[in-house]
């Protein structure tokens, strides 16, 4: 209904040549394998059918217009990134523009393959989906109707990773899940060990949902019952403290599983009288409700950072300003969505959660001339999202007073304190593909490298260095070929003579970053997130188990919602965190 190009006065997308390369292998249109849209005109699709929302809340051909052109012009600059799947299906067939999805998961045969269904056509729109597998019974539990004995949560995982493994040859991307198994329940250490070869249930992230009753028996050193959810009975117990021994080994091992704080999810969880969350997505970073979908949205902090008498700083003005259109424009999404299933539609729109988050943290650092690992980066992580979920509220509470509460808002945990339109607003997403097209560091993660040796199709390597060190190495004079190529060798400076102090701290890498600082920023977002962090916690090859033990007590002891944690050269395979090309 309007035209498909963007106007020729308004800016233009500044993309390095790999973010190009992206867009046009996964995201723009295209006509018989032919590109047939720029990058404009996909931010231009995005920000009109965003912005057409506007006409059912009564609003003018005109402000629909000014708005566009806002939407467009924060996503041009490269300020502001819905999820991929907003990009790649706004205003085309599909429509699905949620990242995030839960499904329910009933112990019965016919509720299980439901969820695998379910989970099929939300993979094969650009979703993730999380599941809790604690509904099933036990392995070995008898089976009424067939006087058979049930294969219990691991094998039926096993069922839904071939189904996702079918479906990903068809999708734009690679079918991911969550799998989640409460601590109590009987098939725990199956479940702990399920991924241990690395081989199977490939298309997994799992997680063990921990439990404060849990936490406090391994603190006690107490035995804990095991809860048969089909009888809700006790049927044996357990150590806690070799459960979490054993836990710590096998993410020693391969990184897997990961843990997540069940209660404290929902002690967050902003309606509990429309049920407990028991999973998340499949990076962990949204706990949602059966049935719910959330579509998230990146703020780039790389460029809030402005100079003022000579000096970087932070332009409050405009974060203030992307903030508050990102949260009108996620606010959009949600009306603009095709759902994939009518009972999703009906729960994401009764909660009308959204999970704004930043990327480019490490960036902002390192243009603000700070270290990652420093309390003045912690510092700056409280403050930065602080004021993002302050102006994402502010926005909210406007949005509310002009199209009403979100529909659950009575009995939820704001109900008489703040009116809102969304039950959560903010989440701290991986953004490994969003993060490329802005040319920025992934999230909230360090710098994976400084320089890195990339060969190019006809096999030629070149060296790739982040672009805010060449222009330091300008700037100060050190910047020579023969530096540059030694550096791509190692990935990172620390060490280097030729590289001022002050250099080496600011380019601080993930895996020279204490894992204690890691946690340490990770829970200083979480504390002024209202969904949760995507983290990694890198480790070096030679850690012990006893450091990932520590690393999970101060998760829990500053109150993160959950840890992913990976050990350097621990996997044969190396899965590189998303985004490792910044
Ligand atoms: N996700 C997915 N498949 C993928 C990548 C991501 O289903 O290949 C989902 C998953 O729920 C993840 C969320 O998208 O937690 C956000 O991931 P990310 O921020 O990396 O996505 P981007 O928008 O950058 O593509």
């Amino acid at each position: 209904s309007f035209q498909e190009s963007a106007p020729k006065a308004w800016p233009k997308a500044k993309l390095t040549s790999n973010a190009r390369v992206i867009l046009e292998k996964r995201y723009l249109k295209q006509d018989n394998g032919k590109v047939v849209e720029s990058p404009e005109d996909m931010f231009y699709r995005v920000a009109n059918v965003i912005a057409q929302v506007e006409e059912r809340y009564g609003k003018g051909k005109k402000e629909v217009q000014e708005l566009a052109k806002e939407f467009y012009t924060m996503m041009a600059n490269l300020e502001f990134m819905p999820n991929s799947p907003t990009l790649m299906n706004a205003g085309r067939d599909l429509g699905q523009l949620s990242a995030c999805f839960v499904l329910p998961i009933e112990d019965s045969m016919e509720k299980i393959f439901d969820a695998i269904k379910f989970a099929a056509i939300i993979h094969k729109s650009g979703g993730g989906t999380g599941f809790s597998f604690s509904r099933l019974r036990s392995k070995n539990s008898t089976v009424r109707s067939t006087g058979g004995v049930a294969s219990g949560p691991v094998s039926f995982m096993k069922v839904f990773n071939a189904a996702t493994e079918a479906v990903k040859q068809g999708g734009t991307r690679r079918g991911a899940n969550m799998g989640i198994l409460r601590v109590d329940h009987p098939d725990i250490l199956e479940f702990i060990s399920c991924k241990e070869d690395n081989k199977e249930i490939t298309n997994f992230n799992i997680s063990v949902g921990m439990t404060e009753e849990f936490m406090r028996a391994v603190k006690d050193g107490r035995d804990y019952e095991l809860i048969d959810p089909h009888t809700e009975k006790a049927v044996g117990t357990l150590s806690a403290k070799e459960v979490f021994h054993t836990i710590v080994d096998h993410a020693w091992r391969n990184g897997e599983p990961g843990i997540v704080f069940l209660d404290r999810l929902n002690r967050d969880n902003p309606t509990p009288q429309i049920g407990e969350i028991e999973a998340t997505n499949p990076c962990g970073e949204q706990p949602l409700l059966p049935n719910e979908a959330c579509n998230l949205g990146s703020i780039n902090l790389k460029l809030i950072v402005t100079e003022k008498d000579g000096k970087a700083v932070i332009d409050w003005e405009k974060l203030r300003y992307v903030t508050r259109k990102a949260i009108h424009f996620l606010d959009n999404v949600i009306d603009a969505n095709v759902y994939p299933l009518p009972m999703i539609d009906e729960m994401v729109k009764s909660n009308r959660k959204v999970g704004l988050g930043v990327m480019g943290f490490a960036d902002m650092l390192i243009l603000l001339q700070t270290s990652y690992a420093s309390e003045d980066g912690v510092e700056y992580a409280e403050k930065v999202m602080n004021f993002i979920q302050t102006e994402a509220r502010l926005e909210s509470q406007r949005l509310a007073e002009e199209r009403g509460t979100f529909p659950n808002y009575k009995g939820s945990i704001y109900d008489g304190v703040m009116k809102l339109r969304n039950a959560t607003l903010t989440t701290i997403a991986p953004t490994g593909t969003i993060s490329m097209i802005c040319g920025a560091s992934s999230g909230v993660e360090p710098l994976f490298a400084v320089a890195f040796t990339k060969t190019v199709m006809d096999g030629t390597p070149f060296i790739e260095v982040n672009p805010i060190f060449e222009g330091y190495a300008k700037e100060y004079g050190f910047d020579s070929p023969e530096l540059m190529k030694k550096i791509a060798d190692k990935g990172t400076v620390l060490g280097f003579s030729e590289v001022p102090n002050w250099v080496q701290e600011v380019f601080v890498t993930a895996q020279e970053i204490d894992p204690e600082w890691h946690i340490k920023i990770q829970a200083a977002f979480q504390k002024y997130t209202d969904n949760a962090v995507s983290k990694t916690i890198n480790f070096a090859n030679s850690a012990t188990r006893e450091d990932i033990e520590k690393a999970y007590e101060l998760a829990y002891e500053l109150n993160c919602k959950g840890l992913t944690v990976y050990r350097d050269g621990s996997r044969g395979e190396q899965v590189l965190s998303a985004g490792t090309s910044n």
